[in-house]
């Protein structure tokens, strides 16, 4: 039977069984950083490109699961099998863990832990929104600026995504899109921006997740002989645009109809963004940048 799966304190658990203290710093501090992946049909989305993030990410924080990422591999890919679940997100977290001694707060001397959860594929946008778009509200609240979190290292401080998200529902909208505080739009509560104008893609660069999703968008609309462009861009670039999507692992390519509660170009997902998503998914499920669990798994136990 499918189910939710988990991996904590070495161990597979169903996921309600998944259990930190209320004393770590990973849960008091949000001293964890995280990455999601995805499988569909089976097959692992880019797992080495999350992989490659997610170490990235925890060196970053000098967190040291202990697990080598050959090792974090075969965990994802048994979290997978044990769910008996084919279409999966999988979130990955490098913890700060707990401390050894409660009465010495040096946040080095924790034990760094690693924990997987996967459960089956969600939309962050919701489904739904693949056929109607997106009422997308770029907000007064403003990413925070790269010199102080980057946004690079996947991480959990989301208090300027989440008021931004709070924000946008207060304002009638599905969800957020950030400016840098120098008024350039970055990204939302997880996912990139896309725009396209005159058969041109353009996305922002600067403070913001370079996602996997977003690597995949470069990939397919070179595929599909369409120009790209990553450069700064302003909310009237996007107010402007003749189409708008929105790029993430839970959730593909999702079209942007409105922005501010006004229509984007004639209000229905554009011709570019939909060739995009169907591309996606049609390469997807026959196992593009994928491996199946199984074969992951095959030869070696985890260790
Ligand atoms: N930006 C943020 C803040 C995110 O949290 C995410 C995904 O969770 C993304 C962008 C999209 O990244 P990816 O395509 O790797 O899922």
């Amino acid at each position: 039977m499918a189910e939710s799966i988990a991996f904590i304190d070495d161990e597979f658990v169903p996921v309600s069984e998944a259990k930190i203290s209320i004393m770590e710093p990973t849960f008091t501090k949000s001293d964890v950083v995280y990455d999601t992946l995805s499988s569909c049909k089976g097959f692992i989305f880019r797992l080495d490109d999350h992989l490659q993030r997610f170490e990235a990410s925890y060196s970053a924080m000098q967190i040291a699961p202990p697990y080598t990422l050959d090792g974090i591999r075969r965990i994802v890919a048994e979290c997978i099998v044990r769910s008996g679940l084919d279409d999966t997100c999988i979130t990955l977290m490098a913890t700060r863990g707990p401390f050894l001694d409660l009465a010495d707060r040096d946040i080095r001397k924790c034990k760094n832990g690693l924990m997987a959860v996967c459960v089956p594929y969600y939309w962050v946008l919701g489904k739904d929104k693949q056929t109607t778009g997106v009422n997308m509200v770029i907000t007064e609240n403003q990413r925070v600026p790269m010199e102080a979190i980057d946004a690079r290292v996947k991480n959990f401080n989301w208090m300027d995504l989440t008021r931004g998200l709070l924000e946008a529902y207060e304002k009638g909208g599905d969800s957020a899109l950030l400016c840098t505080p120098d008024g350039f739009l970055s990204e939302g509560p997880g996912f990139n921006i896309w725009l396209a104008k005159d058969g041109k893609l353009f996305t922002p660069r600067g403070n913001l997740l370079e996602g996997v999703t977003r690597r995949s968008v470069f990939d397919l609309a070179e595929d599909m002989g369409v120009e790209t462009s990553e450069q700064p861009l302003t909310p009237n670039d996007l107010r402007g645009a003749d189409e708008a999507f929105t790029s993430t692992t839970a959730g593909g390519i999702t079209p942007v109809t409105q922005v501010d509660g006004k229509t984007l170009g004639n209000g229905a997902p554009g011709i570019l963004t939909s060739r995009l998503s169907e591309e996606y998914w049609r390469r997807r499920e026959a196992g593009w940048c994928g491996i199946r669990a199984e074969e992951v798994l095959q030869d070696r136990d985890i260790a």
